[in-house]
């Protein structure tokens, strides 16, 4: 199969807005860069005569044929975190396009019998809101409006405001069955954002599922007091309780084979001369099913009541979230692979514990995944990266994929 001329141009294109590889990108959903990232989107659409529309929950879709039933659709999310790579997302927007490209070279201008779509789905990654999968969540009726639309950034923008300042109207969020219903696969690609890859010495793999994961907040509230006078068994110590926790926490996920982080602490008042009145944690934790999260989380739980006896801390905590685990549609995945296979593109099988939009759209509609190997293995990152030579081949098969499902 032909490299497909226009994708380097393509990435460049869309690295060039909102970030460098020294500062790292931010395209937060909503927001200028967005805006510039939109119409970039619009424009290698309109070179390909796709059909772009926007549905009510911001989402781009991008038609080639249509915008009739049995849609094939590809694409990803436009947006990043604060300080992430060029790779997540633009990825998989990119490679859509590339593909398409790259099949009217092969099979001509002819629509294809079942319409093929590029997606750029809204707010993936949630950076302004905490609320990931914004685009994706809504259109599923896994989010609703009124759970989002009282939402603010932290400047104390609600999500109502920035939305209308973006040009979209917030009543017409919410769930979309109807456009659900005209689509019959979908295939994300995605940059892998791990070494499973690597490790497995393959340029792409087809992904099985996405861990079930979730985060938690746990707020330790103790006694506020004189760092130098107040003698240690008179503390109520809320930060050495945290510690403990933070600790089991590394522990617990080492021992159940899963991963688990408290990334975030924050100390109040923080103050060097005096021991804390209290500590929050978040706790991020992903595991490979939800019994062994339950697991975790129950033997978590018994740590955080010892650590809180010891210390006489008041502990609360709350669920900020829990996403169960997916499983990736077997028949579609056997399928790729046969394709894949035809086109003599090696592949593996691999989990991920990121979460997706393609997460969100498998409940409703058969859906897989696409990776293409990162030599480094980290992501959120600016050093995000794949080789050019794995993502024209992510491309290729892509591009094998889309063919396979839309004209057969
Ligand atoms: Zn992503």
């Amino acid at each position: 199969m032909a490299a497909s001329a226009p994708f380097l141009g393509w990435l460049d294109e869309l690295a060039a807005i909102g970030g460098d590889p020294e500062h790292g990108w931010c395209r937060f959903a909503w927001t200028e860069e967005d805006r510039k990232a939109r119409d970039w989107f619009a424009a290698v659409a309109g070179s390909l005569e796709l059909e772009v529309e926007q549905d009510g929950n911001g989402n781009l879709w991008a038609w080639w044929g249509g915008p009739g039933p049995g849609a094939i659709v590809t694409g990803s999310h436009l947006d990043t975190v604060a300080g992430g790579g060029a790779y997540d997302g633009a990825l998989g927007i990119v490679s859509g396009f590339a593909a398409i490209h790259d099949l009217k070279a092969r099979r001509g201008d002819g629509e294809p019998p079942h319409p093929i779509v590029v997606t750029a789905f809204a707010d993936e990654e949630g950076g302004r809101f905490n609320l990931p999968c914004f685009g994706s969540r809504l259109l599923t009726g896994a989010l609703t409006p009124a759970a989002v639309l009282g939402r603010t950034d932290v400047k104390g923008n609600s999500v109502s405001d920035v939305l209308t300042r973006f040009g979209l109207d917030p009543m017409q969020l919410g769930d979309d069955l109807d456009r659900l219903a005209r689509v019959r696969a979908v295939v994300e690609l995605h940059v892998e954002q791990g070494r499973g890859l690597v490790d497995l010495g393959a340029p792409i793999g087809v992904a099985t599922g996405i861990w079930p994961h979730g985060r938690w907040r746990l707020e330790l509230t103790g006694r506020s007091d004189h760092a130098g006078t107040t003698r240690l068994v008179d503390r109520r110590d809320p930060v050495v309780a945290a510690a403990e926790v933070v600790l089991a926490v590394r522990d617990l996920a080492a021992q159940l084979d899963m991963v688990a982080t408290v990334g975030r602490l924050v100390v109040s008042p923080n103050t060097p001369n005096a021991i804390a009145a209290g500590t929050e944690l978040m706790i991020d934790a992903r595991a490979p099913t939800d019994h062994v999260l339950d697991g975790f989380l129950a033997r978590l739980g018994e740590v955080v009541d010892k650590a809180a006896g010891e210390h006489g801390v008041e502990v609360e905590s709350h669920v900020d979230s829990r996403t169960i685990g997916v499983t990736f549609d077997e028949g579609l995945n056997v399928r790729i692979e046969h394709v894949l296979t035809r086109a003599g593109i090696a592949t593996v099988r691999l989990p991920t514990a990121a979460g997706h939009d393609a997460g969100i759209l498998a409940a409703h509609v058969p859906t897989a995944m696409l990776f293409v190997r990162n030599p480094v293995g980290s992501s959120h990152t600016p050093s995000e990266t794949a080789t050019v030579d794995d993502c024209l081949v992510g491309v290729d098969a892509l591009a094998a994929v889309l063919e396979d499902l839309a004209w057969r």
